[in-house]
């Protein structure tokens, strides 16, 4: 066989394999999404589909669900070749500024001065890693325009407010930085590392987030998911 065949054999093998295996790491995810449009076609023909906030799944887990709705994208999920979701995204199948969101765990609020759709609350001590300092990342609480539904208890330059487990944070939206793009409404939830010096890591990236599933009692990693829809057992919801 002509040199060059060869070569263009083995580049279109290659290129198949690849494709092959990012359509395999990406695929529960796209199962996931069709999941998450018929719920927001219509959330009453699916109640069974929903978590409650302030449910606190099984009793040791530390953490109460911060908000209603389907748990439609988990913590590692692929939206797309070679990044990973970094935390959970819960979908409350209403219209934007209605869902509330409650505070999943006790901490210090701090609200930066230019966040319209987020908060982020810093927890001394982690639950389940005595001594290690964790923060959890509540976001896209605003409209695509950016008016916010962030509680009037905390606005923008808000720094270090002490909250209970349970605090009434804001409300879900879909704000992207996109008044022409945006999600579905819902609430993305991350629970992110300190660097070194005690900030709060740059939570875009997975690395510097932790698997959730320990901090509720639920399956909520991508890598180790059966597909099934994520709800508390037992608690017939
Ligand atoms: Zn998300």
């Amino acid at each position: 066989m002509d040199k060059r065949w060869l070569i263009a054999v083995i580049l279109v093998g290659t290129l198949a394999g690849v494709g092959f295996y990012i359509y395999g790491m990406m695929k529960p995810t796209f199962g996931r999404s069709a999941r998450v449009v018929d719920w927001i076609k219509d959330p009453a023909a699916h109640p069974d589909w929903a978590v409650r906030a302030g449910t606190r799944c099984l009793a040791e887990a530390p953490f109460v669900l911060p908000t209603d709705g389907l748990i439609g994208y988990l913590w590692n999920d692929s939206f797309q070749a070679g990044k990973r979701h970094q935390g959970l995204d819960i979908f409350g199948g209403t219209d934007v500024g209605k869902t509330p969101v409650l505070a999943a765990y006790p901490g210090y609020l701090t609200r930066l001065p230019t966040w319209k759709s987020a908060v982020i609350v810093r927890l001394p001590d982690d639950p389940l890693q005595s001594g290690r300092q964790i923060w959890l990342y509540y976001t896209h609480m605003a409209d695509p325009n950016g008016n916010s539904f962030i509680s009037s208890a905390f606005p923008p330059d808000t720094s270090e407010k002490y909250i209970d487990a349970g605090t009434l944070l804001g409300y879900q939206g879909n704000y992207t930085g996109d008044p022409a793009n945006p999600s579905g409404v819902h609430l993305h939830f991350s629970i992110v590392l300190s660097d070194a010096d005690g900030h709060f890591l740059n939570e875009l990236d997975i690395r510097n987030t932790l698997d959730p599933s320990p901090y509720l009692s639920l399956p909520l990693n991508a890598a180790t998911s059966d597909g099934e829809v994520v709800v508390c057992p037992g608690k017939g919801n």
